[in-house]
Parts: C-alpha cells; sequence; structure tokens
C-alpha cells in the first residue's frame, strides 16, 4: 500500500509531480492499515453513522454478539470486531489483504445502517466484498497498486467456499475474487456503489 503525500495549494507545478510519487512503499504495519482504511471509508460516508472499531482481539472474545471465532460487525453494539487470528491470516498475502478484511466488515455494518442486507448470506457476503473494493479504491490518500490487488484477490480466492446451502456460505473463491474485482473496477470508472447493483 502506498500513502500519497497531501496536494498543497502552493505545490502545485513541480510539486504536483512529487504528489503523486509514492513516498511509502513498504508493506504497512497492521496499525497504520487499520487506521488509514479505517478513517478513509469514514471520510467516504462523510463521518455518518461511523461504526465503533475494535481490532486485535482474541479467538472466541466475549461480545454483545456472543463469542465471534472470526472478523464480524455486530448490530447490537454497531462495532467491527477484527481478530488477531485474521490479522495473521492476511499477513500471509500482505497488507491489502487487512486492507479488505476491514473494508470488508465496515460495509457490513452500511448494509445494516442502510437497509439493504440482502436475504441470503452469500448475497450479502458478496455485496460487503464488491463494497469494499469500491471503499478501497475510493479511500483518499492510499493507492494500491498491481501487488496490492494480487494480494486482495489471492486472500479473497482463499476465503471463498463451496457450502452451497448454508447459512455461513460467503461466496465460491472465483465469486468472492470477482465480487471484490468488479467494486475497485466500479471505483476507477465511477460507476462507484452502483457497481455492486444496489440502485
Ligand atoms: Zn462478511
Amino acid at each position: 500500500m502506498k500513502i500519497l503525500k497531501a496536494l498543497t495549494a502552493a505545490a502545485i507545478g513541480l510539486g504536483y509531480v512529487f504528489a503523486t510519487l509514492p513516498v511509502l512503499a513498504r508493506e504497512w504495519h497492521p496499525k497504520a492499515v487499520v487506521d488509514g482504511v479505517y478513517s478513509g471509508i469514514q471520510k467516504i460516508h462523510g463521518y455518518k453513522a461511523t461504526p465503533r472499531l475494535i481490532w486485535n482481539i482474541r479467538e472466541y472474545s466475549r461480545t454483545r454478539c456472543g463469542r465471534i471465532h472470526s472478523s464480524h460487525y455486530c448490530k447490537l453494539d454497531h462495532t467491527v470486531y477484527i481478530m488477531r487470528r485474521d490479522i495473521r491470516m492476511a499477513y500471509r498475502y500482505g497488507d491489502a489483504a487487512l486492507a479488505y478484511i476491514i473494508a470488508h466488515e465496515y460495509a457490513h455494518a452500511m448494509q445494516t445502517v442502510h437497509g439493504f442486507t440482502p436475504r441470503y448470506s452469500s448475497f450479502t457476503e458478496l455485496q460487503a466484498d464488491c463494497l469494499a473494493g469500491v471503499y478501497l479504491g475510493l479511500i483518499p490518500n492510499i493507492t494500491f497498486d498491481k501487488k496490492d490487488i494480487r494480494e486482495i484477490a489471492a486472500f479473497a480466492y482463499s476465503i471463498g467456499d463451496y457450502a452451497w446451502g448454508s447459512k455461513h456460505h460467503h461466496g465460491t473463491p472465483r465469486q468472492r475474487v470477482k465480487a471484490v474485482t468488479i467494486g475497485m473496477q466500479g471505483s476507477l470508472n465511477g460507476q462507484g456503489v452502483r457497481a455492486c447493483r444496489l440502485s
């Protein structure tokens, strides 16, 4: 992940060239990813209905939604929980995979707040993947390069499942990759969340 230096009014001209140069190209520390992605999505939503975030928590931590074993949005306390185990799992792929997890859970919060949660779990999950892609593409000041996009795709593939008919079905590996890719493309071509067929 890369952060783009903010463009100041005085720096227009040659400064613009520098402003578009990545100044941080190494893998980000989890805290930097959490802070950057979370604040970026809040900004996209105009700081409205921001869910609380609790991250780096242990498996089976007790929450208002019971004991949770994977990252989760709990509507009872409007909180996104990001598990320590998932952070470790994401970093087998890279920092962008963690960005995708955060964006996916934030999307569940917005599905709930805005009342567009689909009826079936796999549709809900694939819509959250797609929205996550839109978010990642729109976050100001963070860019995802080809390597990041490969990380996200590989991670999304790895967490797909074939549990058709189960309420835990999140979409097949290929469907999950496709959903997040459609979202990222939607952020680039101006379609935004419409790419996820929300309106
Ligand atoms: Zn989900």
